[in-house]
């Protein structure tokens, strides 16, 4: 989630409610210039985000609520929403609803009216009622309701003009906000904060009345508009189709990113790798004593021109991708197909949207596991989170399976059999947790899944722009910036290692031969697993320390191509029992030091976080250890 600033406490707050998806972060947004995180699926705003916009020059406080269907708070989120529309003495409170969507969006009008008399309707996402044949009477809607009602669609940044104008309006001219609006159900209900806000009655007539609204006040010029919706979810969530569709979307996802990231990973590491040999040439002209160029240029320098140019192009492809599937509305689809195995295994079907975050990175799926209500199914989702590989661990996988599965040789089709390789290994890390799930609701954390609500929402026509960019911006740099910030103190560390010796032998040799045993016990070598614990605070700097120990150079290891990085891990004994190994371990171990960090922040317990490292460990060792054996089996070296 982006930084948010802290608002000022003298300056008129303005509240964005409403439904979960219906562009209130999109609009908050808009208006504070920030850049909270968006996406059509409900739940992914979790808390309270808080920035500044001006109007006419006058500062206002904007605070964007988690999205909630009602003020009867089930969940964490609704009780966040519903506390600050009650007692945070909002200035404004702006509802915004989706105009394919109304009546059910009106309900929640209708119980934010009954608390609070600073309502202000902003019906958003006109341009797809618009497109679906919807169209509204807003001066009847108004009129009905007794407050202002502004339409917009805010992702053309239409209408926002007028919210402001119509903010301005009320904070300027009404009196000062009233918290105990005379309201018979709000009346029963101040009495005592903690009862249910409204009984049965009142919440039906409620919906009574959305519905009678809506009749008076929306029509349809073709059809119901959400035809397309209905075929488009026969496909993707029918009992037939759903699981291939989702697979072959994952295969053309890996497949356009190791096709398209390709030709820039090669011309990002000649160009870094060529400007290290100048650099080396300055700090020769500059006679630099040779352990300070070691250590800043192949040292430091290197590992962050690997990881820029090994890392960079595939991510600048799969968030893209990615965030496409997302705007699209299909993550909630994901869920919903999955649900049931999640079931199965007593754990929340909303643990599938957070193990497609945890694809592009662990500590994003570990902090969005607060969508998910019940704390023994939000603890699983944590705890399982790194079984499905990060970003970071995707290009080890890939160079291991162009390597030694479909082989240097395939030609034109093999980014196609290495998608499908990583696409079978996704499955297989999918499939893990569960099995993972299931064993943990079934021993540390015993109980039966609770029943939620998931929206499947309206199917949008993805931003192509705005994804671009948003996932560049937002996640590829966030990401690779983070790798980077890693990877330099990472690179100090190995170089110091690698050429500080104890006795004649470098430390990082120590370190590979105390941990040889139990490599070797595991399918692999000690250098393997020396370069998995370095590895920690990034994952993708795994595979070039490993290289670095094998030349003994010193440093990290540069090549032409593959087949070079072939030639070097062959001669140091690889067989493809090692690379299945070593790729079984990238899958399962320990989750990064970042992951780590967020495990503790959300559940607030080391044991947790002990926890949260030690199960994907041991799965991994255990499952190396049975791969080892049975490929020792079969004769395969
Ligand atoms: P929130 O859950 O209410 O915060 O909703 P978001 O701001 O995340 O928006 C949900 C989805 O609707 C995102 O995919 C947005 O890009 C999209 N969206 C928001 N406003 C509009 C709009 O006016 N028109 C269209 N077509 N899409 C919109």
């Amino acid at each position: 989630m982006a930084s948010v600033q802290k608002t000022p406490s003298h300056l008129p707050v303005i509240a964005l409610a409403g439904n979960p998806n219906v562009g209130k972060s999109t609009i908050f947004n808009c208006l504070t210039n920030l850049r909270q995180h968006t996406g059509n699926w409900s739940g992914k705003t979790v808390s309270c985000a808080q920035g500044i916009t001006s109007w006419h020059g006058q500062d206002y406080a904007v605070v964007d609520l988690p999205g909630t269907y009602s003020l009867a708070a089930h969940s964490a989120e609704e009780e966040v929403a519903r506390d600050f529309i009650r007692f945070g003495g909002a200035d404004a409170c702006v509802v915004i609803c989706d105009a394919t969507c109304l009546e059910r969006n009106l309900n929640l009008v209708l119980q934010i009216m009954s608390i609070s008399r600073r309502v202000i309707v902003c019906v958003n996402l006109c341009d797809e009622a618009d497109r679906k044949g919807i169209s509204v009477d807003f001066a009847r809607l108004s009129d009905l309701l007794g407050v202002p009602v502004v339409s917009a669609s805010a992702a053309r940044r239409e209408g926002l003009d007028r919210l402001m104008e119509e903010i301005e309006k009320m904070v300027r001219h009404s009196p000062a906000p009233s918290s105990a609006p005379d309201c018979p159900e709000v009346v029963k209900a101040s009495q005592c904060p903690d009862s249910p806000l409204f009984d049965e009655a009142t919440v039906l007539s409620f919906v009574a009345r959305a519905q009678e609204i809506t009749a008076q006040t929306v029509r349809l010029s073709r059809g119901d508009g959400r035809s397309l919706d209905r075929r488009l979810d026969r496909l993707f969530t029918g009992p037939a189709t759903a699981i291939p569709i989702m697979l072959l979307f994952l295969l053309a996802i890996f497949w356009l990113t190791i096709w398209g990231a390709n030709y820039p990973s090669s011309l990002l590491s000649s160009l870094l790798f060529g400007i290290e040999e100048r650099l080396l040439g300055l700090a020769d002209a500059l006679k630099a004593p040779a352990w300070l160029s070691g250590l800043l240029i192949q040292g430091m320098y290197r590992v962050l021109a690997w990881v820029v140019s090994v890392m960079l192009p595939p991510m600048a492809i799969f968030f893209p991708l990615f965030t496409l599937l997302e705007d699209l509305g299909y993550l909630p689809r994901v869920a919903f197909n999955l649900d049931p195995f999640f079931k199965k295994c007593r754990a929340c079907g909303k643990q599938a949207l957070t193990m497609c975050m945890g694809l592009g990175c662990n500590a994003c799926g570990v902090a969005g596991c607060r969508i998910i209500d019940s704390r023994r199914e939000r603890l699983i989702a944590i705890l399982t989170n790194s079984f499905v590989p990060c970003n970071g661990r995707f290009p080890t996988l890939l160079a291991l399976i162009s390597m030694f599965v479909v082989g240097l040789n395939a030609g034109g089709a093999g980014s196609l059999l290495s998608a499908a390789a990583m696409t079978g290994l996704i499955l297989f890390s999918i499939l893990m947790t569960f099995a993972a799930s299931s064993f943990l609701s079934r021993t540390l954390l015993k109980g039966e899944p609770s029943a939620f609500t998931l929206e499947l929402p309206p199917y949008r026509r993805p931003q192509v722009l705005r994804v671009l960019v948003r996932s560049v911006l937002d996640r590829t740099l966030f990401v690779l910036g983070r790798a980077v910030a890693v990877a330099i103190p990472a690179g100090l560390l190995i170089w110091i290692l690698a050429n500080v010796s104890a006795g004649g032998v470098s430390l990082l040799s120590h370190l590979s031969s105390c941990l040889d045993p139990l490599g070797r016990l595991m399918g692999m070598d000690g250098v393997i697993l020396a370069a998995f614990i370095l590895g920690w605070p990034a994952n993708e700097i795994v595979l070039p320390i490993i290289l670095m120990c094998y030349m003994s150079a010193g440093t990290l290891t540069d090549y032409e191509s593959l087949a070079d990085l072939h030639c070097i891990l062959t001669a140091n004994g690889w067989t493809l029992t090692t690379a299945l190994c070593t790729m079984t371990f990238c899958l399962f171990h320990w989750p990064c030091s970042t992951t780590c960090l967020t495990v503790k922040k959300e559940t607030g317990s080391l044991r947790w976080t002990a926890a949260a490292l030690l199960i994907p460990a041991l799965t991994g060792t255990v499952l190396c250890i049975l791969l080892a054996s049975l490929c020792r089996l079969a004769g395969l070296g």
